[in-house]
């Protein structure tokens, strides 16, 4: 993308109305505007990197083998009359009457409109085990919106249903929801830890959240600091044995870590003093086990293997997208600006045309553009007349974690400048050298760069 042919409202001054970095960030480097409280437009480049979440969380779902689809926000009032949670839901739920006076909602979450699904289609045992998800729009009318992004009315979250036969299996897909949570959060830079909560409205007794340790996170969160020290990384788990998953949840779920509701001063009380911490914590996520809450009330059975209906068990599992932008920049900046992890940036690497105009400096800019585009990488090419100091700061503000910069002075050595967004630092490299360096950086996160096969075509619906 050329930056003179984007749209990228970027703002010189700090928005009064934000009150936490994450959220100062995305206004000014013109990523949401706000169109109503808790509610955003998502402008071109926090488009992007919503998309980009996406495609993680679809890549790593579809690998742990669930199955997506899609359901739509306005739900009917009478689903939720059967499964008693009308009444109960309370001043969050967004309550809509259409002409023919019937009541509707705004879906706040999916349990019994997935339930209704599986009962009208799935029948037998045989049919077991079953998980669908979907990434769509929720709306809760949170009494205060606030912090942008993290505490939205409308807001982008992964939700997944799975459905088993019996609890053993139904835990099995609870554990197999975690170890793929973690290693979505892990290739979007992050660590989420898996903390012992409370169940809330949703209802059920086995229940983590995930959270991300940041001073300006909502939850309380009480932990063991060695639980900091554990990583999936690329580790390769097979999604259908029982005790591999049963493991990774072992291993990261036996020390403390717990939020403030589930908090038990005399059980944390006996881990090594050094060892103990409270802090803050953002909630990028949660998985729970149900059981039969909403299959009972709501007739969901299957013919088991002795031909009676049995009710099936059941679990939700749900991460919040749009949140997790404001969790990564939380985890993730400095006073310049946003520093994006590789796995999420909206775009590769930025080129800073030092002379724009200048016939050798603007050739080597097309130049680069065309390489790094070649390759399947997205270049953000800076090719305004904005003075050298006006882009630096635009890209440092933006955050894209490699820039290359190009002048008539570089030109006449044979070398540009690459930085690092995180480091500062800069090697000096010839054009094809550069182009070489960013693939080799992206190669983990786009294995077909390291096969140097072109991304040409590739859409982020692929893995649909
Ligand atoms: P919270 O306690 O923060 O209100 P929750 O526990 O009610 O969240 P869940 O029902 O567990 O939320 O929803 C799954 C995920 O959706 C949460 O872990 C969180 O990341 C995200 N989420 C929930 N509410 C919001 C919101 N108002 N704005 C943005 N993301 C949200
Ligand atoms: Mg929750």
């Amino acid at each position: 993308m050329r930056l003179s042919r984007y749209f990228l409202p970027v703002l010189k001054e700090n928005p009064s109305e934000a009150q936490i970095v994450s959220h100062r960030l995305m206004l000014r480097a013109g990523m949401i505007k706000q169109a109503q409280a808790g509610i955003y437009s998502w402008l071109p480049l926090g488009f992007k990197v919503l998309r980009k979440l996406e495609n993680i969380v679809h890549e790593e779902q579809i690998r742990a083998g669930h199955i997506p689809m899609l359901m739509p926000t306005l739900q009917s009032a009478d689903l939720w009359r059967e499964s008693g949670r009308y009444d109960d839901y309370g001043e969050e739920m967004l309550r809509i009457t259409d002409r023919h006076g019937r009541d509707m909602l705004f879906g706040p979450t999916n349990e019994e409109l997935i339930t209704d699904i599986f009962r009208g289609h799935v029948s037998s045992y045989k049919d077991l085990p079953l998980t669908l998800y979907h990434i769509q729009w929720k709306f809760r009318d949170e009494i205060r919106p606030r912090f942008g992004v993290m505490r939205g009315r409308e807001f982008l979250m992964k939700d997944g249903y799975n459905f088993d036969l019996t609890k053993e299996d139904a835990l099995h897909s609870y554990n197999r929801h975690l170890v793929s949570y973690i290693r979505t959060y892990e290739r979007m830079g992050l660590q989420a830890i898996p903390m012992r909560a409370d169940s809330g409205p949703i209802g059920g007794d086995d229940t983590h959240e995930f959270l991300v340790l940041a001073e300006t996170g909502e939850s309380e969160v009480f932990y063991d600091s060695k639980v900091t020290d554990i990583r999936l990384g690329e580790r390769e788990i097979n999604y259908d044995s029982v005790e591999q998953c049963r493991a990774v949840m072992e291993e990261f779920t036996s020390l403390y870590a717990r939020t403030d509701e589930t908090h038990d001063e005399a059980v944390f009380n006996q881990i090594p003093e050094e060892r103990r911490r409270s802090a803050r914590g953002i909630e990028v996520g949660q998985i729970f086990y149900f059981g039969t809450k909403y299959s009972d009330p709501m007739g969901a059975t299957v013919q088991g293997p002795d031909g009676k209906p049995v009710p099936v068990h059941m679990g939700s599992h749900g991460i919040g997208v749009s949140r997790l932008i404001g969790a990564i920049i939380e985890a993730s900046h400095d006073d310049k600006g946003i520093i994006w992890p590789e796995g999420v940036t909206p775009f590769h690497c930025g080129i800073v045309n030092l002379k724009q105009g200048d016939a050798e400096a603007d050739a080597a800019c097309d130049q680069l553009y065309a390489a790094l585009t070649a390759i399947g990488l997205e270049p953000l090419y800076d090719d305004t007349n904005e003075r050298a100091g006006g882009k630096f700061a635009t890209m440092d503000l933006i955050g894209l974690p490699w820039r290359i910069t190009v002048g008539p002075r570089g030109l006449k050595n044979g070398v540009v400048e690459l930085t690092s967004r995180k480091t500062g630092e800069s090697v000096e490299l010839s054009p094809e050298e550069a182009v070489k360096k960013v693939a080799e950086i992206y190669a983990p996160h786009h294995p077909h760069l390291a096969r140097e096969e072109p991304m040409a075509g590739r859409s982020f619906h692929t893995w649909l």
